[in-house]
């Protein structure tokens, strides 16, 4: 799929018979993208009492004065976070910020104190896992350059305790005995040191080798999601990076579904955020049970989590997601604490394929948009879009 306006075809695998819904996909966008031009403008626009007018000096406004109005048009307190948030926003200094920002917007019409906290709570986690992995990644770098060094010193060492063997061997014969004796000594004890240093050089080599796994089970922790035991965001956009890549080299379908909790804020709402968070953790595990079949599943966020299916085209990709819906449809859920039921506990998905010309970022852009069309349509469904 090169452009998901002209070549979209839509199905809904839920039983919805499949029809081209090209023209619905191209209002939908547009629909989309009206609301999100509506909103910015009402922020940044021109009605008369906006602080964002022009001065007289005919200057644009200022950054302050842009994250002013955007936190008062959202109603938002102006609170040190939200400033934070608001700043990052406004001058885009991170990718996703803007995405997440730009979403809840368009799903609830500005952006609410509850959605401002929820996303400048992942950013922050996202830089800590980002924080502790570049760590890593230069601990391992400085690492491999010390046992590397520690190599060579040891080979100089050897190479320099037979040059003085050698030497001795030749001074043997003169007639300067004490001279000699001397030599021999100090040379015998230079050997000694440099043979000590060799297992100085050996132990540090084991306690880099010990560090290195440290190192190893730091990253693991940097990239796995501490509620459901899933892969993290991060973990998964190398995952995807190193996916597309592979997709790219071998020709092989590279497939990914987006899928997100229905009415979470409900569940929440009515049972409380402990049975929420439980939720989360049962919800991980029913998409994890489809994982291993080339499938890599990472909690990408609050209730939204992401499936890489490898090797696999958008429709088989949806058929497998399709069955994890199918089955947790079936479930009635309880608290397991109060025994009070929950009932029933759906998502929605959307599923892309690789484009030939697309990278991951567009290929999970596609997938946003069918997940977005899958809750327009009435949630509990999957919904393809692309080829
Ligand atoms: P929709 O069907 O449109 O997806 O509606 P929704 O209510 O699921 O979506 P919305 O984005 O309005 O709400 C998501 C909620 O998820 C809001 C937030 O409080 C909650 N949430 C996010 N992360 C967590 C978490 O880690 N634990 C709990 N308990 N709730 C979370
Ligand atoms: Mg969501
Ligand atoms: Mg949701």
């Amino acid at each position: 799929m090169s452009d998901a306006s002209s070549s979209a075809r839509l199905v809904s695998v839920d039983g919805i018979p499949g029809r081209d819904r090209r023209s619905a996909a191209r209002d939908d966008a547009r629909q989309r993208g009206n609301r999100l031009t509506q909103a910015v403008k009402s922020w940044f626009g021109n009605r008369e009492e906006d602080v964002l007018e022009p001065d007289q000096s005919g200057q644009e406004p200022s950054i302050f004065q842009r994250v002013g109005a955007f936190l008062q048009q959202n109603l938002l307190e102006p609170t040190p976070p939200h400033y934070e948030l608001v700043y990052g926003y406004v001058l885009e200094t991170d990718r996703r910020l803007v995405d997440a920002v730009d979403r809840a917007i368009v799903r609830e019409g500005l952006l609410t104190a509850e959605a401002a906290d929820l996303i400048l709570a992942e950013v922050r986690t996202d830089m800590s896992a980002e924080f502790l992995a570049n760590l890593v990644d230069k601990a391992q770098a400085g690492l491999s350059d010390i046992a590397g060094l520690a190599k060579q010193s040891g080979a100089d060492a050897k190479a320099y305790g037979q040059a003085l063997e050698s030497k001795v061997a030749d001074l043997q014969g003169d007639d300067s005995e004490g001279a000699v004796k001397a030599l021999v000594q100090l040379t015998s004890s230079m050997i000694e040191r440099t043979k000590a240093a060799e297992q100085q050089l050996r132990d540090a080599g084991k306690q880099m080798t010990q560090l290195r796994g440290s190192l190893a089970e730091a990253r693991r922790i940097a990239e796995s999601d501490a509620l459901t035991g899933l892969a993290n965001r991060r973990a998964f956009e190398n995952k995807l990076r190193r996916a597309v890549a592979q997709a790219r080299e071998t020709g092989k379908p590279l497939a990914l579904a987006f899928c997100d909790i229905d009415h979470f804020k409900v569940i929440n709402d009515t049972h409380g955020h402990d049975v929420g968070d439980r939720i989360l953790k049962f919800v991980a595990q029913r998409l994890a049970s489809a994982s291993g079949n080339n499938c890599f599943v990472a909690r990408h966020g609050g209730e939204e989590f992401v499936m890489l299916f490898e090797a696999s085209t958008a429709e088989a990709a949806a058929r497998i997601v399709n069955e994890v819906r199918a089955d947790l449809e079936e479930r009635r859920l309880v608290a397991k604490q109060s025994g009070e039921p929950i009932g029933q506990v759906s998502f929605s998905a959307g599923v892309a394929s690789l484009g030939p010309k697309e990278n991951g970022r567009q290929m999970l852009r596609t997938a946003d948009q069918a997940l977005y069309r899958a809750k327009r349509e009435g949630r509990n469904r999957v919904v393809v879009l692309g080829e």
